[in-house]
């Protein structure tokens, strides 16, 4: 991306379309000029220049809620820009993920989920059947993931459609709490698989 190809408007602004760099949510949209756009690539955290306060903004500069930048690109005709960011805390200052709310993250239920089991690893095991599963330890979870395998083995051989897919779901359940557990996520999965695809 050049900037001198981008096309700011009458006031030397550029809309920047910001989303999550691992779930593809979008999270908020905001404005850049020219400074904000250096300051973002060369501090690596997201930059806009506030309107309504007409000066540059960190985001986050307040509330610690940064926005790290990963990647950045013009579009079709340079006159917008798409933000791909990791976001450190809930991007909206009204304390959701978002700026369009919780629901908008079920554009990607998956990434949503692994969100939501996350935080379950530091609820007390009595709350939920998550937290108690990681406080058994790896070992355990990995046995369950075994099992639910098995029984989706053993469903996909008849074709009861329920049986098979709630097997499937209990598989991938299990499945992602094993990454959790671990330290990892679906995106270092999904990183594994694209570099299989080239
Ligand atoms: P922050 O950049 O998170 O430290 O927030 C600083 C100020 O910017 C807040 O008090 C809000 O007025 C405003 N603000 C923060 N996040 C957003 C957002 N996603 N959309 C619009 N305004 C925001
Ligand atoms: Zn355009
Ligand atoms: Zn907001
Ligand atoms: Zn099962």
């Amino acid at each position: 991306m050049e900037i001198e190809n981008l096309k700011f408007d009458e006031n030397g602004l550029i809309p920047a379309i910001i989303q999550d760099a691992e779930t593809r949510t979008v999270l908020m949209l905001g404005y850049m000029n020219r400074e904000a756009l250096t300051l973002t690539l060369t501090n690596g955290k997201v930059c806009f220049f506030s309107r309504s306060r007409q000066k540059l903004w960190t985001k986050g500069e307040e509330s610690g809620h940064f926005l790290y930048l990963k990647d950045i690109q013009a579009d079709c005709d340079g006159d917008t820009l798409l933000v791909k960011a990791k976001p450190l805390g809930p991007t909206c200052h009204t304390g959701t993920d978002t700026c369009w709310g919780e629901k908008n993250e079920e554009a990607d239920f998956l990434f949503f989920l692994q969100k939501f089991l996350q935080k379950r690893k530091n609820d007390s095991p009595e709350e939920s059947y998550t937290a108690r599963l990681i406080s058994k330890g790896i070992n355990k979870i990995a046995q369950k993931v075994g099992e639910e395998a098995v029984e989706l083995v053993i469903e996909a051989k008849d074709d009861n459609e329920d049986l098979f897919l709630n097997e499937a779901a209990d598989l991938m359940y299990h499945y992602l709490v094993l990454l959790i557990a671990k330290g990892y996520g679906l995106e270092d999965v999904i990183r594994v698989l694209k570099e299989r695809h080239k």
